[in-house]
């Protein structure tokens, strides 16, 4: 049987280590979250997170894909994903920071394989070892799918480069020590028309967030209801040229770089999101009754909304973790990518909408859970690039495909 709403696994070392995650999940992170009283509904701290990312390192789970030399692993796409799968079926309020996605070693992801010795020992190991921790800062105002319109600068001065502009929803920055940013090379691209010799060049920069001339102000509040989102306003911010992340004008490809491979990763934590959902509705189908005594669960028509969201999260489970093994054989998945963020997203977007449906008013009820898993859900659909963007890239490239 390859369906479970507790799923087992044959890899023994991967079975070991979501064992120990279950338990910790279930035992001294929900106890953690109960002493402090943290609800879906407060403000988090860095005070609250840090913990967290130290405790989550110690037991091993904080960066733990990451190579053996820095701590980790060395986990397989698979494993990591499984993992994450876990955690977003575990319903914590913070599990976010147990692998290291709010600010950790996920949200710098393969950006460390650009960093010089410098970079390494100041920004990255720290972030690996729970001490610092990051955000990254592609997003503005009118630059949002079209990364390319960003209006951000990048002036070469000195020994210094000078930034002016204006981030916005850049993830974990009001824990962040600092950011990466990226932005457009002055005196590139200005014009609009990308004509020869005008193309905008784009690099990435490590920038400390209390550097004079940048601010990190409070950012929008997402429909999730999170605060865990900031503006970064730089104002002729300077910024050491050993901070420039890889070559010159090859920012925007360190930092989307590896995109199927995140495009991917990003799916698990809905998939775990889908199966937390679905086990939150048969358990409430079992035990709400109807007209003459009856479980939900009883009725026909119940029975095939659960049914169908039992289906489309299996669907969308297998094909994610059928492109995750190809991908750690080692095989081209960029179009499976593609196809696994578009249908994840859309699916679990049906499979939460029904939930709230059979939930009935408590589903419409803030504070109740499956109202918090469809307002998170429904932002997949955008986030990490949005399901159009998605079907652009299957369209693409199945046009270059031969039959
Ligand atoms: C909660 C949250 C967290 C985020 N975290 C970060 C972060 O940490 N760092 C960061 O840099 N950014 C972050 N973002 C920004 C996020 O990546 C963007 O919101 C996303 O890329 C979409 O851009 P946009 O919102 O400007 O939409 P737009 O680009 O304005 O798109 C609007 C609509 O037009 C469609 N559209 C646009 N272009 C095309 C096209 N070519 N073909 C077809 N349809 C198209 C889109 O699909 C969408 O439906 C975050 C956003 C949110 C809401």
């Amino acid at each position: 049987m390859t369906f479970s709403l507790r799923p087992t696994y044959a890899d023994p070392h991967l079975a070991a280590l979501v064992d120990k995650l279950r338990d910790y999940l279930d035992g001294e992170l929900a106890e953690y979250e109960h002493d402090r009283g943290i609800s879906r509904a407060g403000r988090l701290t860095r005070a609250d997170l840090q913990p967290v990312w130290q405790r989550s390192r110690e037991l091993g789970f904080y960066g733990i894909h990451l190579p053996n030399e820095h701590g980790g692993q060395d986990l397989t796409h698979t494993q990591l994903a499984a993992l994450k799968e876990e955690i977003g079926a575990s319903g914590r309020v913070l599990g976010h920071s147990v692998l290291g996605d709010m600010g950790g070693p996920l949200r710098a992801g393969d950006i460390l394989r650009y960093a010089t010795e410098h970079q390494l020992k100041t920004y990255f190991l720290p972030v690996v070892r729970a001490e610092r921790a990051c955000c990254f800062s592609l997003t503005e105002t009118d630059a949002g799918s079209d990364v390319r319109s960003m209006r951000t600068t990048a002036q070469r001065d000195g020994d210094d480069y000078i930034l002016n502009g204006h981030k916005v929803f850049s993830s974990a920055g009001p824990f962040a020590d600092f950011a990466i940013v990226v932005a457009r090379m002055a005196g590139t691209g200005e014009s609009g028309n990308e004509g020869e010799g005008d193309k905008p060049r784009f690099s990435a920069f490590l920038l400390d967030l209390d550097t004079p001339g940048c601010r990190v102000l409070d950012g929008a509040t997402p429909m999730s209801g999170e605060h865990i989102e900031s503006d970064i306003v730089l104002e002729n911010c300077r910024v050491p040229a050993h901070n420039l992340l890889g070559e010159e004008g090859k920012g925007l490809r360190i930092a989307l770089g590896r995109v199927t491979v995140n495009r991917l990763l990003h799916c698990p934590t809905a998939l775990g999101a889908m199966r937390r959902a679905l086990d939150l509705t048969l358990d409430r189908t079992r035990h709400r009754t109807v007209a003459g005594g009856r479980p939900l669960l009883s009725l026909q028509a119940i029975q095939h909304k659960v049914a169908d969201m039992a289906t489309e999260f299996y669907a969308a489970r297998s094909m994610t973790y059928a492109a995750l093994a190809a991908l750690d054989r080692g095989e081209d998945v960029r179009t499976e990518a593609f196809m696994c963020k578009l249908f994840v997203a859309e699916s679990a977007f049906r499979l939460l909408d029904e939930a709230v449906q059979i939930h009935g008013k408590e589903g419409l009820t803030q504070g109740n859970e499956i109202e918090y898993l469809f307002r998170k859900i429904r932002m997949f659909r955008i986030l990490t690039g949005t399901s159009e963007i998605q079907r652009n890239g299957i369209a693409r490239d199945l046009a270059f495909m031969s039959s």
